[in-house]
Parts: C-alpha cells; structure tokens; sequence
C-alpha cells in the first residue's frame, strides 16, 4: 500500500495551509490564496526530483494517459501498440481518444517486449505505451529505440513505478511523454491524482490547455479573459490533492528504500523454494520494489505453491486469471463493450486497420504470467512476517 501507510503530520500540515485559506482550486483567486499555489508547488518538485522539463498535475492518471494521447495528437483511426499485461486503463484511455489498442507482447522482464513492436506495425500505428508494471522498469532504452526507427510517439505508462528509473535516468522522461497515477494503491498517493511529463514545451502547452477546457493560463489577464486554441475538458488537479503530493513526494524516496529492503528479506525467504525464478529486471538499481515477482516451472506447480502458502497465511496475488489486469480475461473488452451503443471506435469507418486479442498473439506473456505469482511488498513490515513467509515455503516446497 506503499504511501498511504506514511500519512501523517506532514500531510495533515499541507492540507491546513489550503484549508486555512479555502481556496480549493488551482487557478485563480489570487487574493483569497495568501500565496499558497500547492499544485503548481507540487508539479515544479516532482519536475525537478524527475529531472524532466514540465510536470502537469490532473485528476487521475487515467485522465493522464488521455491528456497525454490528445496531447500527442493520437486519434481516431490510429493504432497504439500497449502491452498485454497493463491496468485496463491502458486501453480505456487509447480508446477514449478514438484510436484502437493493439497488443504487444512481454517478456521475462513482465513489462512490454521490444521486439513485440516492429510484428504488430500498421500503415496506422502512431504510438507506443510501454508500462513499467509492479514496480519495475521496461527495457525502455530498446523501445525508444525501436519506435524511433519507426517514426512512433512514446508515451511511458509509469502509474505502478513512481520513483523507478533505467541506468540512472527516470522512469516517465525516457519517452515522448510519461504519466503517473497517484491513486490510492499507488507508490505515492494523493487519494486520487496524476501527472503528465514531458520535455517539450509544445507537448506541455497542449496537455495544459486540453486539461482545463482550453484556457492558455496567461498570467497576463484574469482567468475569464485567457485565450484559448483547442478545446479541452475538465482533467484538472485540486489544491488538497497538490498539498498532499507535496508531503508524499518528500516521503518518496523514504518508500523506495524501505520497500527495498523488505524486498530483499522476502526474497531470501523464498529462495530456497525449488524451481524458483525471480523477475528479471533490466536494471535492479532503478526497481522501487513495489512488487515481489517470481515464476515456477509450471503453471500447476505455481497454482499449487500459491494454495499451500495461503494456507500458511501468506497470500499472493496470480495475475494471470486477475480480471483488471490481463487483456484475456477481459470479455467485455474483446466483444467491444464501449460505453457507447456503437461500439465507436472500433466499429467506427474511421478505423481501417485490423485489431484482435487472441492468446495466440502474446505466447510469452501466457507462457510467463500463467507461471508468475506477486506480492505487494509493505513500506513497514509487521513483526514475524518474514519468519511466516520462510516457514510457510518451506512448508509449500514439498507440495510442488
Ligand atoms: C493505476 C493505473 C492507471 C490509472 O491510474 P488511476 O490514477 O487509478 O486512474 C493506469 N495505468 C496503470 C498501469 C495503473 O496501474
């Protein structure tokens, strides 16, 4: 649960200064707000600790992935390539745009597999979303690589991997644009919230714009009297949702390293189990080690080790038949149930390509999920946990 376990006084004294005001929102009232601008505040911390030219606060980060897409120009009869193994609202925000999902696939690193990119090309593919998934980064320096070679826009779904980085630089600046999720089972949380990064200017303007129906945020004039180019919709973040991101991104780093080395128990405690193949991840130094993940030899051995260490009270969670998280067990996706009776987009005449979502189109993933177990790794961990997650492998070993 990461940073909603560290709520406390340092929350509680961000919140005041908004409350102390009552300006709630953002932008405006100048007068009423005594100074106190807490998600601008917030958006030029998290800039500076990402090393990224622009930081944009917004609702959630699935509002962030659309302002991002829009942002990006993505549309309808585009084609965006995402990684089978995502949150859903991956794909809710592609098709939110009007453009269609085409899966990739993963690999050992459980995150989006490069060389899945350059099979599902169309005359219509217009980006990419690699998603640092559990914690742990993508083989991102390939990906760029290979999306650049084909004229792709990337945009890095970081909503699970706040802090996370790939040799030395951070996760959500390596592509065209990056977002983040601060909802309530995220690294950091503001109860509900996100970011949208880039460092392009131009990208920044048209995400900052699109998020606030339009408005341009010149200084210059009152709020009812900006200019506007596009229009836009409501994305934006409040004033209690910046107060809190303040005191949590101070507490970010404090989350990783504690997660790190209960990680690093958890792990030595399962390492005698035999078969046991722990998540390869691209670059150990850059994992914020939100999740523990690890395969075994086979799908029956795995399902068998997961019933035996919950009867030894250690649970953990088999994504490969989760309902929110793995393209395949989302019936509704696949008969394409949009919220709208039409089925837009996929069934709409601006889309020309060819979309499916059979298992047959992501062999790795099914070969590897089907084979993984996770465990969300705790910032504090309770007394005796580690001693009950060793005795109950041991216990475990012997039914696999
Ligand atoms: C949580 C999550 C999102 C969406 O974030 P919300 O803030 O919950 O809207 C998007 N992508 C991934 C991979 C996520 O885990």
């Amino acid at each position: 649960m990461a940073g909603s376990e560290l709520i406390g006084k340092e929350e509680i004294k961000e919140l005041m200064d908004v409350l102390e005001t009552g300006v709630l929102m953002r932008y405006g009232h100048d007068k009423e707000r005594k100074g106190v601008f807490k998600v601008r505040q917030f958006e030029q911390g998290f800039a500076r600790y990402l090393g990224a030219g622009y930081a944009l606060g917004v609702s959630s980060g699935t509002a962030a992935l659309k302002v991002a897409l829009t942002a990006l120009d993505v549309g309808p009869g585009d084609e965006v390539i995402v990684p089978p193994f995502t949150f859903v609202a991956t794909y809710e925000a592609v098709l939110e745009t009007g453009a269609v999902p085409v899966v990739g696939d993963i690999d050992e690193s459980l995150n989006l597999d490069p060389d899945s990119i350059e099979k599902r090309l169309s005359p219509y593919t217009k980006a990419v979303i690699p998603v640092h998934m559990c914690g742990a980064p993508s083989r991102i320096d390939r990906i760029v690589e290979i999306a650049g070679k084909h004229r792709l826009k990337v945009l890095e779904d970081n909503a699970q991997s706040a802090g996370g980085s790939f040799r030395g630089k951070k996760l959500g600046t390596w592509g065209d644009m990056g977002i983040l999720s601060f909802d309530y089972y995220k690294t950091m949380t503001t109860g509900e919230g996100g970011m949208v990064i880039t460092n392009s200017k131009e990208l920044y303007d048209r995400s900052d714009w699109y998020h606030d129906h339009g408005h341009d945020h010149n200084p210059k004039v009152t709020r009812a009297m900006e200019g506007r180019f596009i229009l836009g919709f409501n994305y934006r973040m409040n004033e209690l949702q910046g107060a809190l991101g303040l005191a949590q991104l101070r507490k970010l780093d404090t989350i990783i390293g504690e997660q790190r080395k209960n990680k690093a128990a958890v792990k030595s405690a399962l390492s005698g189990v035999p078969g046991i193949r722990f998540r390869a991840i691209p670059d150990p130094d850059g994992d914020t080690a939100t999740f523990i993940a690890f395969s075994l030899p086979s799908a029956e051995a795995t399902k068998a080790f997961q019933k035996a260490m919950s009867a030894g009270g250690v649970d953990f969670v088999y994504f490969y038949e989760n309902f929110w998280h793995y393209l395949p067990n989302w019936e509704h996706f696949i008969a394409k149930c949009t919220a709208c009776s039409a089925r837009y987009p996929f069934a709409d005449p601006s889309y020309k390509g060819k979309a499916s979502y059979g298992r047959e189109l992501y062999p790795k993933a099914e070969a590897i999920l089907s084979r993984t177990l996770f465990m969300a790794v705790p910032v504090k961990m309770p007394a005796g946990r580690v001693e009950q997650i060793a005795a109950a492998a041991e216990k475990a070993a012997k039914a696999i």
